[in-house]
């Protein structure tokens, strides 16, 4: 469930979101598309509790963000974030990036978090990749343990900006393979995606962002397929 109320946010004098409102009741899987620069990082930055909007709310699952560094800072750790290039920790094998944020920020005993890591590892398939640093592995490994990271700490919600934008387009699939999974598992996401077949799949939900607001937000054939608004169609038609 999400709600956005009256949300603003701009950086100087330029305005990137302008009175925003909106209700989804129920959805698993929200996907947000748009032109370049129209505001989706910004939006899920705000999810996230990263930006503070000059004004209006955000209220994800009926809990309403509030903007002092004690409630933001405890916040924060129940969200996955997932970036489009994989930000590993490059002098830490892929188990011990998995294991970091559990040990340090979740008190997770070093000895479990490691069984943590490896047991995620393995339910991908990357298990025998689990001792190798980031060098060593592909761009699709990476991502995918990087989102094995963020989930690892068993987030309320996922937020995933553009997963698989930096990859080299050979990796696309298997990464969102692994989303595809985490979403039928029950995990709740949030993604901004270029990946317009994907989110026919994936999303129950989509939300069109340009010109400082949502244009349109409905079921992924509502607006992907059936939508009436020109500045839909106009991107879609550049994307698809
Ligand atoms: P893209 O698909 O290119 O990632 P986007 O829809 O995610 O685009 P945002 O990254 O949210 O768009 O950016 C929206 C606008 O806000 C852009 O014009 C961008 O330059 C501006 N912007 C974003 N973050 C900042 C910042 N920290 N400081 C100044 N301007 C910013």
């Amino acid at each position: 469930k999400l709600e956005l109320k009256n949300l603003s946010k701009s950086f100087g004098n330029h305005r990137v979101l302008t009175d925003v409102s909106i209700k989804l009741e129920d959805f698993d899987s929200l996907v947000l598309i748009g032109p370049s620069g129209g505001g989706k990082t910004t939006l899920l930055r705000l999810l996230a509790g990263l930006e503070k909007p000059q004004g209006g709310d955000v209220i994800i699952n009926n809990k309403q963000i509030i903007y002092d560094e004690k409630y933001l800072s405890q916040y924060r750790k129940r969200i996955g974030m997932v970036y489009q290039a994989y930000n590993l920790f490059p002098h830490l094998t892929a188990v011990e990036n998995i294991t970091l944020p559990l040990i340090k920020v979740h008190n997770v005993k070093p000895k479990i978090a490691k069984e943590m890591a490896f047991d995620l590892l393995d339910r991908f398939n990357l298990g025998n990749q689990g001792n190798k640093k980031p060098i060593a592995l592909s761009g699709g490994q990476q991502q995918r343990i990087a989102i094995c990271r963020a989930v690892a700490i068993k987030p309320e919600y996922l937020l995933l900006d553009e997963p698989t934008s930096a990859l080299d387009p050979e990796y696309t699939s298997e990464v969102l393979d692994l989303i595809y999974e985490l979403r039928n598992e029950g995990m709740q996401l949030v993604l901004v995606t270029h990946e317009m077949g994907f989110a026919k799949e994936a999303a129950d939900k989509v939300m069109f962002i340009e010109d400082e607001g949502i244009v349109q937000c409905g079921s992924a054939s509502d607006v992907l397929n059936n939508s009436e608004d020109p500045r839909v169609r106009k991107f879609l038609n550049k994307v698809l």
